[in-house]
This record gives C-alpha cells, sequence and structure tokens, in this order.
C-alpha cells in the first residue's frame, strides 16, 4: 500500500505559509506502515488540482489531501474531486444540517456560500467535522480496469481540525496495512556528511532494511533509521542492531539518539560527574550561553556566562579581571587558554568553555586578514586546550559550529577521563 499527500493552496505554493499537514499526516501513516511516495503542493488552480488527483489516484492507493474545503471562490477540492471522477455535486441534507447547526451555535446567520460545504462528489460520503463547518469528503476512485481503487481522503487545511479528523475518521477508516514502520535518529559530530557515508559502508545503501538516511545540520550529523515489519518489536530488534553497527563504525562521533544535542549529552555527563560549567564568548552572540540554559534543570550544573563583542580581534581578559593590553604579545592560543581559568576561577566552576568566532586581527601571520576564525578552549581539572576551527563551509553557521565544536571538545575530554 503506497500513499501520497497533496497540499492545496495558493498561500503554500507562493511561500507566504509553510505546509506542516503533509509533514504531520506522514508521520501517522508512516505509524500504519503506510509510506508516502509524494508531497504535491498545488495552488488554488482548479485544473491543476484535478491533474493532480488524477495523476495520485493512478499511482497510488491512499491519497490524502488537505486544504481548499472553505466556502470562498478559491476553494476548489470539492469541484477537483467531481471532475477528477467526471462526477456531478450533490446536496448532502445532514450536512447541510450540520454546517447551520455551527453556524447557530456562534449566533450569526449563515451566508448563502456556506450551502457549497454540504456539496459532495457523487459517490463520495462526507467525513464529520466536529471542530468546524466543512466537513471532509471520502472518494473512492476505480483505477483503470484492473478492478482496484483508490481512496482520496480530504481534509480541511486548518491543522487544529484536520488533525483530529484523521485521528477520528480517517484513520480507522484506512485501517492500516498490517504492516509497521518505525524511525529512530543518531546523533553525530566531527565527521563531514560524505566521510560518514564512507565508515558506515553498506549501511547506507538504497532499499535495505532498515535503511539509513544522512541529514546535515549546522555540522551535526543524524542519522534516520527506518525499519519495516510486522510488528513493533521486529521494527525495534532491527533498528537496535543497527544502532549498534552505527555505534561500532562511528564510535565515539556518537552523541546521542533521537532529540538530543551536544548541550544536553554534556550537562548529562558533568550532572553525573557533579562537575560545574561556566562559559565565555566572544562573538558568538551567547549563543553557547543559550543552549546550555535552554537545557531542562540545567541549574546547578551550568553556572552562567559572559558574552561579549568582537574586541577588534584579540580576546579581552579585563571582564575576567586580567589586563587585554598586557596580553596582546602573548599568542592567541595562550591568550584563550587564559581566559578559559580566569572564567572557571570567576565562577569558581569545575570547567570553563571559551568560544571566539569572528575576524582574524590583521597582525595574525597564519592567516589572511580577512579570514573568519573560531577559536575555542576549554580549561577545567586535568583539562586544558585550545582549538582553532578552520574556516569551513557556510559562515552563516560559524558560530554555531564553533560553539557546537567547543562542547563535543569537553564531552570527548570526559569521555577520555
Ligand atoms: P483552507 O482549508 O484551504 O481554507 O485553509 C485554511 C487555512 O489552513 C489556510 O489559510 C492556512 O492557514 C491553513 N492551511 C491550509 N493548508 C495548510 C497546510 N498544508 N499546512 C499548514 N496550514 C495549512
Ligand atoms: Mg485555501
Amino acid at each position: 500500500m503506497r500513499a501520497e499527500i497533496i497540499a492545496i493552496g495558493s498561500e503554500l505554493t507562493t511561500g507566504a505559509r509553510l505546509d506542516t499537514n503533509s509533514q504531520w499526516l506522514s508521520v501517522r501513516l508512516a505509524e500504519l506502515g503506510v509510506p508516502v511516495d509524494y508531497h504535491l503542493t498545488v495552488a488554488d488552480d482548479l485544473d491543476a488540482i484535478v491533474l493532480s488527483i488524477q495523476n495520485a489516484v493512478a499511482r497510488s492507493d491512499i491519497v490524502l489531501v488537505t486544504g481548499g474545503l472553505g466556502p470562498t471562490q478559491d476553494d476548489l477540492t470539492r469541484d477537483a474531486m467531481a471532475a477528477a471522477a467526471g462526477v456531478e455535486l450533490y446536496l448532502d441534507e445532514s450536512s447541510l444540517a450540520h454546517v447551520q447547526e455551527m453556524f447557530a451555535r456562534f449566533q450569526r446567520t449563515m451566508p448563502e456560500r456556506n450551502r457549497m460545504q454540504a456539496l459532495f462528489p457523487v459517490g463520495s460520503r462526507p467525513i464529520p467535522n466536529p471542530n468546524g463547518t466543512a466537513p471532509g469528503i471520502w472518494m473512492e476512485y476505480p483505477r483503470g480496469d484492473d478492478r482496484t481503487t483508490a481512496v482520496v481522503a480530504a481534509l480541511p487545511g486548518v491543522p487544529s481540525e484536520m488533525m483530529p479528523m484523521f485521528r477520528q475518521s480517517v484513520r480507522p477508516a484506512l485501517g492500516g496495512s498490517g504492516r509497521v514502520i518505525r524511525q529512530s535518529a543518531v546523533n553525530c559530530f566531527g565527521l563531514g556528511e560524505s566521510h560518514v557515508e564512507q565508515l558506515l559502508g553498506d549501511l547506507t545503501a538504497r532499499n535495505r532494511d532498515p535503511e539509513v538516511g544522512i541529514t546535515a545540520h549546522e555540522a551535526t550529523i543524524t542519522l534516520r533509521v527506518t525499519a519495516h515489519g510486522a510488528t513493533d518489536d521486529e521494527c525495534q530488534a532491527k533498528i537496535e542492531s543497527a544502532r549498534t553497527e552505527i555505534r561500532r563504525k562511528l564510535g565515539h562521533h556518537v552523541f546521542g539518539d533521537e532529540d538530543q544535542e551536544l548541550q544536553d549529552v554534556l550537562l548529562k555527563m558533568l550532572t553525573e560527574r557533579r562537575a560545574t560549567l561556566a562559559t565565555a564568548e566572544w562573538a558568538t552572540g551567547g549563543l553557547l550561553s543559550h543552549r546550555l540554559s535552554s537545557v531542562a534543570d540545567c541549574e546547578g550544573t551550568y553556572l552562567g556566562g559572559l558574552s561579549f563583542p568582537l574586541d577588534d580581534g584579540t580576546l579581552s581578559l579585563r571582564q575576567t579581571g586580567h589586563s587585554s593590553a598586557s596580553a596582546r604579545p602573548i599568542p592567541e592560543a595562550a591568550i584563550a587558554l587564559r581566559a578559559a581559568n580566569a572564567c572557571r576561577e570567576d565562577f569558581e566552576a569545575d570547567y570553563a568553555i571559551i568560544t571566539r568566532a569572528g575576524r582574524l586581527p590583521a597582525d595574525s601571520d597564519s592567516h589572511r586578514e580577512d579570514e573568519w576564525v573560531s577559536l575555542i578552549a576549554i580549561a577545567g581539572s586535568g583539562v586544558s586546550e585550545v582549538k582553532q576551527l578552520v574556516p569551513a563551509g557556510n559562515p552563516a553557521i560559524l558560530r554555531s559550529r564553533a560553539v557546537k565544536t567547543a562542547m563535543n571538545l569537553l564531552r570527548l575530554k570526559l569521555l577520555g577521563s
């Protein structure tokens, strides 16, 4: 059983709004064991919608449509469903009563146009909508001459109406495929996408079960493991063996599962060791502090951070009790380490992390003047390390990459200790 989803609305194709319905419905269908092959977004244009429905029923068993069920002239889903099957619309009396009742409940007179929300293609049936005026439409389309049918279920575009309608009426009617699809994520840091793929070898081969897909977001690599099976247990067993294999191949580059971020993992490790952390940042806009302090129950482990704008290319130690003037002749790495230690002392923390992103000063001999770099340093019991990041990739993610690299560096040190 294959499915596809059609999102209707010119607000979507123009980019004014994001199609979140298709994302949500795809996850629900996967829970039923139904893979989704296509997401299609179509403007409020009758011909385009008719064509997309006809194409969809020709290739998919389940077609979920959202949007275009309202009472205005640009709501064309019901007309398109009728035209796609070559049938007329009929008036469904009980749906008309429902629409009238919704207006009466809010003490408003029903505009004549709303009658069209009780019109349905001949051969279809309404799907009840307890949360709005527009009922959904359920219709089965015969497919060619092989005597099979495709189901088209049209749901309201408004997510708060679409979701309960799917749960209450559409999901039970679809019945499920008898198969289960489960997904799990493994998160890694410190390697590029192609390097990860190379290390994983056969694991990422297409059409494998479980399938392992790679996505990258601001230098974090996420491996999505998708397993198909007859039962939940069967899927979980497949996922577990893939996860074990991933961990064996990528080692300490793997830092977490599912939604876990580096800050979650780092603070958890510190909490387990009853250790505390403080930070100081130059030109990373407080991003490190923001991420660490966003972790639930971080108080007691993350003591706080200082954030400064870039100080003409030299780490200023003034705020941490030192003079920046006296620091000038000392190499950057040494200054960063001093800053890390000063920060640790100021906060009376066990560990400190320093990050700095920005342009290198003109007098630096190892880089061109206009080069953007990140410098990170960590200090703590038995730990003292500075690292300069090679400016690679998109400058827009430079800060995020610097902050993540810094947290990862401390994570690796703690792992080794
Ligand atoms: P409609 O059912 O076409 O009248 O859509 C009503 C409203 O629901 C739109 O104005 C959007 O704000 C929202 N909406 C429609 N389609 C989607 C979608 N695919 N994802 C998220 N919101 C949507
Ligand atoms: Mg619309």
